[in-house]
């Protein structure tokens, strides 16, 4: 295996990848047009017909599909082929709100299997790698996507699931894991078991981690690599697009590839809808060009970053997109201010702190409650037993720094807060429930 999976597509160059676009979007649109009445009906509204579009200049006038649409059409509205072509479903974690059922033909997966198969191979993966696979199998795409990537780089996969964390590191061990693919959350939390069954970062074999499907951070990332030893690249998708995959990260580190020619990126601004120039943080809306069984059309995912299509060191060509901080509905609003947890995150590692930690919000009297608790360590114990005051107030300060409110900060003992094998859950919101 080289440096690239299908260096053909991957590193060409951008008149070409435009016109590749080009030619699969005006069948793409004939293709739904034809044969999905929801979104035959949206394009009417909008006075749009498919001869209309006759490349991706004119990607502007098709309608949004959102999330809300995938509601109303559920479960079978926006399926584009006869169900005797689908060979799969998957589906959304549901991290907010209803599941979103994704269906699939036998070359929806082998587009998907090989965009996870790109990402295997920018990390150094080969056939020589033994690739273990922790994120969700069943119905989540972590699992199945990265599965079925790691099979076509010719990896020995362990197909291991997430969970039982003891079975994880005894297979990591003897069968000498190479690469390993999870939430940065579980690969916190496999990394700190590792650190108190003895491991050292150089006893661990692992080379290189695939993480992704939620939001984290520099930080944590540093974190990961320090407690493992490994170097932690960064992987994007979402089911309703296909699953991980979308974009991935590549030697370079600064943002990650999209796989433009099968997943058409723009970013617009959330409030009017208007597509933004390049480089401005937006939210990104993909067009799946050559999806068949579910191909939505300029789909609003809520993700919120930038793209930038400055030269790749890697050779790539493909856009990048950097780090989405978090989806506009992550975003919380404590007092009128805007918080994304992950500011929390950034704090508490800069701080010394692990990334073990959970948002608590209330009302009280009609005002926000905003409570933060944080693990110590059982190292720090004795000290923080002492100082357990200075610290709160010193971490309290710090967050007040960085997000403009003050938060009530709580040192919890070590092992008190869940820790997560999936995504994490790093708010509770009981304002809601009033
Ligand atoms: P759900 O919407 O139920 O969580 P998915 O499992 O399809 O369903 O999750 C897709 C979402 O996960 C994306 O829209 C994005 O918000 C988040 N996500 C996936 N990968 C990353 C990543 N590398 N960084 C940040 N967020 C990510
Ligand atoms: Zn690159």
């Amino acid at each position: 295996m080289g440096k690239y999976y299908q260096e053909e597509f991957e590193t060409m160059p951008l008149e070409e990848i435009r016109k590749l676009q080009s030619e699969k979007l005006v069948e793409q649109v004939k293709h739904v047009y034809n044969n999905v009445e929801y979104y035959r009906n949206l394009m009417d509204a909008k006075g749009v017909k498919p001869e209309d579009i006759k490349g991706i200049e004119d990607l502007h006038k098709l309608p949004f599909l959102s999330k809300a649409d995938l509601r109303e059409a559920y479960p079978k509205g926006l399926l584009a082929v006869p169900q005797d072509e689908v060979v799969r479903i998957q589906s959304t974690s549901g991290t907010t709100g209803k599941r979103v059922i994704a269906y699939y033909t036998q070359d929806d997966i082998d587009i998907w299997e090989d965009c996870c198969a790109r990402a295997i191979v920018a990390v150094g993966g080969s056939e020589k790698d033994v690739c273990q696979v922790c994120y969700g199998y069943g119905l989540f795409t972590g699992g199945p996507g990265l599965n079925g990537g790691s099979h076509r780089v010719g990896c020995m996969t362990l197909p291991m699931s997430s969970g039982n964390t003891e079975r994880q590191i005894q297979f990591m061990m003897d069968l000498e894991a190479s690469i390993i693919c999870c939430t940065p959350s579980y690969a916190a939390y496999i990394g700190e078991t590792l650190k108190e069954m003895g491991y050292k970062p150089e006893d661990i074999p692992l080379k290189a981690g695939i993480f992704g499907a939620e939001p984290w951070t520099e930080e944590m990332r540093h974190s990961i690599e320090e407690t493992m030893g490994i170097k932690a690249y960064d992987i994007y998708g979402l089911t309703e697009i296909s699953g991980p995959g979308v974009s991935f990260e590549c030697e370079e580190q600064t943002g990650m590839h999209i796989n433009e020619d099968h997943f058409l990126a723009e970013t617009i601004d959330p409030e009017t809808g208007e597509v933004l120039p390049e480089g401005s943080e937006g939210e990104l809306v993909f067009t799946c060009l050559d999806k068949k069984a579910f191909p939505m059309l300029r789909y609003r995912t809520r993700d919120l970053c930038v793209l930038s299509r400055e030269k790749c060191s890697c050779g790539r060509t493909f856009v990048k997109m950097k780090k989405p901080q978090g989806r506009s509905d992550d975003m919380l609003i404590i007092r009128g201010v805007n918080v994304f947890p992950s500011q929390i995150e950034t704090v508490l590692l800069k701080e010394g702190y692990t990334p073990n930690y959970q948002i608590v919000l209330d009302r009280e009297n009609n005002t926000d409650t905003f409570d933060v608790y944080v693990e110590y360590t059982p190292e720090e114990g004795d000290d923080v037993v002492k100082n357990i005051t200075a610290r709160e107030k010193k971490l309290q300060e710090r967050m007040k720094t960085m997000l403009g409110i003050n938060p009530k900060v709580h040192l919890a003992e070590p092992k008190s807060i869940t820790r997560s094998e999936g995504k994490a859950v790093r708010v509770i919101d009981r304002r809601k429930l009033h």
